[in-house]
């Protein structure tokens, strides 16, 4: 076996496609977000992000800050060990506290991401509950539907965001078998929303769990930041939820907050790593905090993604149909796309990753733009005025 052929073989054919993965080398600026340095070509350039999960600033807001320093210099780096093993720090045991007080559950657990929180909360409660079997929204994330691959119970899918088909699905199980429903809220590459409401119905009806990922809501919507579940009125329907401290929150980190039935029954993911520094606890801890007051925040936050679509779509851009804070503006072509991008960036110092598969369907390939609370009126004036420029230059411009 030649593996360097191998290798370079398989990644030549990704560049070919234009879905071959570059990293922009980025500083981000405190202080001054969402500006950012890029590295490039020995050289540096200053950019302004407009595809962070960081999605309201928090990473950079002064009293996240200031708790991170405070906690630092108190405790140190690490946490130092596993939480069984000398690693539950007392920030950790706060952090939970604050976490199922905003979902209003009794008790929350930490991991070390989103992405750890929902392979090893999936995988356990299909594995550990006799004969489970999971009905799975079609459009979920990676990190779900690698947790219920590993939690080797049946499985089903159900069509994206429809409710009748769950039903359907449910109507032909038996009613006293054990059964989890698994689904998102914000679907962060289209931007739609779930019908949240009628897939607690569906699943109460037929006694099944409800298992919500919140990670692209939480901080964003509803009354304190808890997601759409605490807007629609709904959090006490939903059994599990799951969100990040990685995307509105500013920091790293994932949890679920449920019953203490449900969290105590916990798995490797949990028991087997090392827990979150204490640090990054108490600046998470901050960010929820101040989130839990602030809606003008989200106000602002939503009246910019609604600014931005509109601006894009009068400027010709086809911006996908989106009810949520992410704004795609569709492409349709993986190279076009990748172009797209790097000359929004070599030109124009404005940076919007482009989304290829296996993220989203070949033939879907789309900029998908995250506008946040600080992105003022005059950086929109210069992004809609790059988009016209490449759009032009590539022809993209829709006939409409
Ligand atoms: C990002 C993401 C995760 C993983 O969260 P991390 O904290 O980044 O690991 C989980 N679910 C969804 C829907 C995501 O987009």
């Amino acid at each position: 076996m030649d593996y360097e052929k191998h290798f370079s073989d398989n990644l030549n054919g990704m560049r070919a496609e234009g879905n071959y993965r570059e990293f922009a080398d980025l500083e981000r600026m405190s202080g001054d977000f969402p500006r950012a340095v890029r590295h490039v070509d020995g050289g540096t350039q200053e950019i302004v992000v407009w595809c962070a999960n960081d999605y309201l600033g928090m990473g950079q807001h002064p009293q996240v800050l200031e708790a991170m320093h405070e906690a630092l210099d108190k405790c140190g780096a690490g946490a130092g060990g596993t939480r069984n093993i000398s690693g539950t720090n007392h920030y950790h045991v706060l952090l939970e506290e604050e976490l199922a007080d905003l979902h209003r559950k009794e008790a929350a657990l930490l991991f070390t991401s989103g992405y750890v929180a929902n392979w090893t909360a999936l995988s356990t409660l299909a594995s550990r509950l006799p004969d489970c079997l999971v009905i799975s929204d079609a459009l979920n994330h990676n990190s779900m539907i690698e947790g219920i691959r590993h939690g080797r119970s049946e499985k089903s899918i159900f069509r994206h965001n429809d409710p009748e088909h769950l039903d359907e699905i449910l109507s032909d199980v038996d009613p006293d078998r054990a059964k989890i429903v698994a689904f998102e809220s914000v679907y962060s590459m289209d931007g739609d929303i779930a019908p949240i409401a009628e897939i607690v119905e569906v699943a109460e009806k037929h006694n099944a769990l409800t298992y919500l990922d919140e990670v692209h809501a939480v901080g964003m919507y509803g009354e304190r930041g808890a997601g759409v579940a605490e807007r629609d009125g709904l959090m006490h329907r939903v059994d599990i939820v799951q969100g990040t401290l990685g995307k509105a929150f500013g920091n790293i980190g994932g949890y679920i907050a449920a019953s203490a039935n449900f969290v105590r029954s916990n798995g490797a993911g949990f028991i087997f790593s090392t827990s979150l520094p204490p640090h990054v606890a108490a600046g998470a801890r901050a960010a929820i905090r101040i989130l839990k007051s602030d809606n003008a925040i989200r106000e602002r936050h939503q009246e910019r993604a609604a600014t931005l679509k509109q601006r894009l779509t009068a400027a010709g851009m086809e911006v996908m149909p989106s009810v949520s804070h992410i704004v795609p503006v569709f492409v349709g072509d993986p190279r076009l796309c990748k172009i797209a991008s790097d000359e929004l960036l070599d030109r124009h110092g404005i940076y919007v990753q482009p989304i290829n598969y296996p993220t989203v369907p070949r033939g879907t390939e789309r900029l998908r733009i995250a506008p946040t609370p600080l992105h003022d009126d005059a950086m929109m004036d210069q992004l809609v005025a790059a988009f016209e420029d490449v759009w032009t230059r590539l022809e993209l411009r829709s006939a409409a």
